[in-house]
């Protein structure tokens, strides 16, 4: 119980982060994490004002999308995040955002490439387009999950991004460093000259990441 509510108020605070660093306007953007023993994810509800959101309006469901707990209706890319949860056991925490500068590469169906040293740590190289589907269905959840493969970031073509990692919190900062990235990318075409990290150079940094800092990795456990 005390990780369910735990669980509720991380992701209204990734949910709000989100909506105040600009990465989704109006009740656009979902977040979810999923829950210890990985049967059962809680989930922003759909359509509401972040800023009023508290965690009594989360909603949990299970790994089929049939919700468990909740009054509201759960976010209607439900599809989506339990697809990725199912792909990968690593990621304990996705964040879907539309925000400009990744959507416009989303638009020109353009890949964010690896241009800071922060995609290749947080994202693992460049941020791959889905193929277009229609949102929520069962289609682009699968899109996703195929370009996404073991990255931190996809770009759904037309429509945004998505974030995932170990929690919420590094959903949402793979998000943020995906949205610098086509910023940073777009600024340095404009000047001209671009020179993006090499394969053997993400491949580097990302390896030594995973010893950065202070915490351990421990692979597919939740922390
Ligand atoms: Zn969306």
């Amino acid at each position: 119980m005390e990780s369910y509510h735990k669980a509720c108020r991380e992701v209204v605070m990734v949910a709000q982060a989100m909506y105040e660093q600009g990465l989704v306007v109006g009740t656009w953007g979902n977040v979810s994490t999923c829950l210890p023993g990985r049967e059962e994810v809680v989930i922003t509800p759909s359509g509401m004002d972040y800023t009023k959101l508290t965690p009594e309006d989360m909603v949990v469901i299970d790994m089929e999308g049939r919700k468990i707990h909740g009054k509201w209706k759960p976010s209607v890319e439900v599809p989506l995040h339990l697809a990725v949860y199912r792909a990968r056991l690593d990621v304990w925490g996705v964040v879907h955002v539309h925000s400009i500068a990744a959507s416009a590469f989303a638009v020109a169906r353009m890949a964010i490439p690896a241009a800071l040293e922060e995609t290749a740590q947080l994202i693992g190289g460049e941020i791959e387009v889905a193929e277009y589907q229609p949102p929520g269905t069962r289609r682009l959840a699968r899109a996703a999950v195929e370009a996404l493969g073991q990255k931190n970031a996809v770009l759904l073509a037309n429509h945004g991004l998505v974030g995932v990692g170990a929690d919420v919190d590094r959903a949402l900062k793979a998000c943020l460093v995906a949205e610098k990235t086509a910023q940073v990318t777009i600024y340095a075409r404009m000047l001209g000259q671009v020179n993006f990290l090499s394969p053997e150079e993400v491949r580097v940094l990302a390896e030594g990441f995973k010893h950065y800092g202070q915490v351990k990795g421990d692979g597919n456990a939740r922390k």
